[in-house]
């Protein structure tokens, strides 16, 4: 594989091969070539460098340790694994380092509103963290589905002073929230940016969010090589729109000799509209302003879908996956909702860490893989968020009882 992958794409229109792209009403043009040029030369600005990495180290609490697990890897009995422990950050997900770098940019613009979508919760929770901190305006949409299963960060959003606007909508979840999201853009652009939570979208969006995130695999790539003196074998992270594993994976794009595995949410198995595994039976489509893989139907209906994790229940994957999974440079694989639930448990019996369901999807798979391989090989399991906000929904589900 030529560097031109890592180096050069998205290309000048924002396409990963022939994936991602702008596919958006003629009105949401100009504000998105707007933003692209702003957000190219804030990239060039050291001033603006300098002020992403004061809050992500003062408020946001990085570097995230890269964590040996210890006693996972003894009971698997195979590759040692190690933890991005991103659930260690401010909020309890990857989701603050992309809501943070917007906000900057949404302040360089000139901006003082705020607008996002969010399916668990945890993008609307960091969007509205980072507008109190900024002292602006902030709306979040979220489908009234999921207002219901995620009542704890509805909370928090309003305590932030967030306004939380429920989407009654077909499936009432994400992807209705983002149809809003985008409907209140369009009719308050001059004074509001729209932070969208994942690598998805139209450019720049993913490859905005990409470079947001990569300070996970930046970090993490420096600290295996202090701690084992080389590179890893495997990179594993759930994908969702794919932000953490995109994250995780960019900085490793050239290292050939590192395997880069995403796992997306299996769901109840692999029948239509009761998964969200969009390389399992997805195909080419455009939603939302990209083009990428979608779990559609025979005349292009979006299809529902389903996981126990909120945060990767939507219909399709952030283009550069695509591109990457079409490149044969990562594989993409799935977890059911019984196996993430299983990995859940394990890690918090076994590592005292409860991780959030989505990033058990990760675990899931690092427990079929790491078995098989060799005592000296090298995982690295993005631990994209803490389980704080499932573990009422995981409680019943492996019927847990109180204390009588
Ligand atoms: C939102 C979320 C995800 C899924 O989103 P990506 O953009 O695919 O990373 C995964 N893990 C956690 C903890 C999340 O909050």
């Amino acid at each position: 594989m030529s560097s031109v992958l890592a180096e050069n794409l998205p290309d000048a229109t924002g396409h990963f091969g022939p994936f991602g792209g702008r596919y958006v009403p003629e009105t949401l043009m100009h504000p998105l070539q707007e933003l692209e040029a702003e957000y190219f030369r804030a990239q060039h600005d050291p001033e603006f460098q300098r002020e992403l990495s004061y809050y992500l180290t003062e408020f946001v609490g990085r570097p995230s340790p890269l964590y040996f697990a210890e006693r996972l890897t003894k009971e698997l009995g195979g590759a040692k694994i190690y933890l991005k422990r991103e659930d260690l950050n401010h909020t309890g997900a990857h989701k603050i380092n992309n809501a943070l770098g917007q906000i900057l940019l949404a302040k360089r613009m000139g901006k003082t509103r705020i607008i996002a979508e969010t399916g668990a919760g945890q993008h609307g929770v960091a969007s509205a963290t980072v507008a109190a901190m900024f002292g602006m305006k902030c709306v979040i949409y979220m489908g009234a589905v999921d207002c219901q299963r995620q009542e704890l960060n509805v909370y928090r959003m309003k305590m932030l002073g967030a306004e939380v606007v429920p989407v009654q909508a077909g499936q009432k979840t994400l992807k209705e929230a983002v149809n809003e999201a985008m409907r209140d853009w369009v009719t308050n652009l001059r004074n509001t940016h729209y932070i969208l939570g994942t690598a998805y979208g139209a450019h720049p969006y993913p490859v905005m969010v990409r470079n947001f995130q990569r300070i996970i695999g930046d970090e993490a790539r420096a600290q295996i090589l202090e701690k084992e003196k080389r590179l890893p074998d495997m990179l594993i992270a759930c994908v969702g729109g794919g932000s953490n594993a995109i994250g995780l994976f960019y900085p490793f794009l050239e290292d050939k000799s590192v395997k880069l595995v995403g796992v997306e949410a299996g769901g109840l198995g692999i029948k239509p509209e009761q998964h969200a595994a969009r390389f399992q039976g997805g195909s080419l489509g455009v939603l939302q302003g990209t083009r990428s893989y979608i779990l559609q139907d025979e005349f292009g209906q979006i299809q529902s879908t389903h996981s126990v994790s909120a945060g990767l229940d939507y219909a399709a994957v952030g283009p550069e996956h695509a591109w990457l999974r079409d490149a044969s440079r990562a594989e993409y694989t799935y977890a059911i909702d019984d196996q993430a639930l299983e990995a859940f448990m394990k890690l918090a019996r076994l590592e005292g860490i409860i991780p959030a369901l989505e990033s058990a999807h990760a675990v899931a798979e690092c427990m079929v893989r790491a078995p098989k391989m060799s005592k000296d090989a090298l995982i690295i399991v993005n631990l994209s968020g803490r389980g704080d906000k499932d573990v009422a929904q995981v409680a019943a589900k492996v019927k847990l009882e109180m204390p009588k």
